[in-house]
């Protein structure tokens, strides 16, 4: 196969290159680097320039307001974001609940919910976990009883990212508890401004507010924010988790972190000698630029294969472990590059480290430690290996 871009390729690849030095605001991609939370306000501003170009919904059809990109567009678009360090575009109203609407959802759900997605006017959370149902999630038990034109809620759904913001959750709600497990499962639209919805925050190690727990009781949502048909909610959960693991490697923020622990060791001086050419730390480095070239070549197989065929396959399941193991190994070598000072976390007291970490790096244990969620969420790497299993063994 050819593992180099075409010339159309290379013409969009300079296009959102040129769009990214234009267009990025320098106190978000400041932001970005230093590797603290993004602020509500940066995404929504982020969303807003990006719509105003017709490339925020990205993996939307023309028709419906995306820009009509393919799999290598989408790559493209993706590292050379992450190179800039632009802020991630919010996946659960963009990636998540914008393509399973126009799959599964009815006339009148598309008209209402699509374009307020795009102009930003709902934000979005995902309520599909909860405390006894993560990777075993046919096991949810948060309850959907009908009333005459009403389901009646009452349950718990957990880690759900940003729904302190949200104006509206997607929840996964048990309509039928008589069958299967994956029987009886139906897909509710809730507005969380409903009476009866309790949000409660989750602290996460390096001490961030991004994740909660959410709260039911006899929460009325009308029965039309049912998607799809009741008790096969299943069907549409499972068309979502595909588009949510697309993109999941994260490749564009490894060679984004790779450059940088690369010029920080270059630079850094220990003991008389340069951190790159200690050869402990530049095997190290070598392990994992190895690691990342092999998985760039595979992402763009996989690519080429999605781009055939119309859709990924199994092989996602290989780079969302590898993506994020190569990750998680790029952050312990930018820790352990900038020494003991790395070890302050965002808002602790400093010390005498203090003057030594230069703004940018000053979320580098925040980072590594927040980063310990990316082998957990979308599917643990467990269970995508145990899917890789099932589908090399035929089972
Ligand atoms: C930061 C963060 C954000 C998240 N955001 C959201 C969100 O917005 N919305 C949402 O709905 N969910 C969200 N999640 C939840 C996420 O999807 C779950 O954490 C994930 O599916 C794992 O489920 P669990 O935490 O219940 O762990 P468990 O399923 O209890 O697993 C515990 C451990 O056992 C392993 N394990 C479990 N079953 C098997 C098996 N069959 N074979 C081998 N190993 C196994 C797992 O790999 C894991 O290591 C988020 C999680 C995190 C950490």
């Amino acid at each position: 196969m050819d593992l180099s871009y075409s010339p159309q390729e290379q013409a969009f690849q300079a296009e959102v290159r040129q769009f990214l030095a234009d267009e990025l605001p320098e106190d978000i991609a400041a932001r970005v680097k230093a590797g603290g939370e993004v602020s509500k306000e940066d995404t929504e501003r982020w969303h807003a320039i990006l719509q105003s170009r017709g490339w925020l919904a990205q993996t939307w059809p023309e028709a419906q307001g995306g820009p009509g990109w393919g799999p290598v567009e989408r790559h493209i678009f993706d590292e050379e974001a992450a190179r800039a360090y632009a802020p991630r575009i919010l996946p659960f109203g963009l990636q998540m609940l914008g393509p399973v609407l126009i799959k599964f959802g009815s006339d009148a759900q598309k008209a209402h919910y699509l374009p307020r997605i795009l102009d930003g006017t709902d934000w979005w959370c995902q309520g599909y976990s909860e405390p006894g149902a993560g990777s075993d999630l046919a096991s949810l038990k948060t309850k959907a009883v009908r009333e005459g034109d009403e389901y009646v809620v009452n349950g718990q759904k957990t880690w759900t990212t940003l729904g302190q913001h949200a104006d509206w959750i997607f929840c996964l709600v048990r309509t039928d508890g008589s069958g299967k497990p994956q029987e009886g499962i139906s897909f509710l639209l809730i507005d969380m401004k409903t009476p009866g919805i309790e949000v409660r925050p989750i602290r996460l190690i390096e001490g961030g507010h991004e994740v909660n727990e959410v709260f039911f009781t006899d929460v009325r949502v009308p029965a039309e924010n049912l998607v799809w048909k009741e008790n096969d909610g299943w069907t549409v959960a499972k068309y979502l988790l595909t588009h949510e693991r697309t993109g999941i490697a994260g490749v564009g923020f490894s060679i984004a972190a790779f450059e940088r622990v690369k010029a920080l060791a270059a630079r850094t001086v220990r003991g008389g000698k340069r951190l790159i050419d200690d050869p402990l730390f530049a095997a190290r480095l070598a392990e994992v630029e190895m690691d990342l070239e092999a998985m760039k070549i595979f992402n763009l197989r996989m690519l080429a294969e999605a781009q055939r065929v119309g859709h990924p396959g199994v092989e996602t399941s290989m780079l969302k472990i590898r993506g994020t193991e190569v990750r998680q190994a790029l952050n312990d070598l930018y820790r352990r590059a900038l020494g003991p000072a790395a070890a302050v976390m965002p808002g602790e007291a400093p010390g005498g480290n203090a003057a030594v970490l230069a703004p940018e790096d000053e979320g580098a244990a925040a980072s590594y430690f927040n980063n310990r969620k990316i082998s957990i969420f979308g599917g643990s790497n467990e269970i995508q290996k145990n899917i890789l299993t099932k589908a090399m063994l035929e089972l």
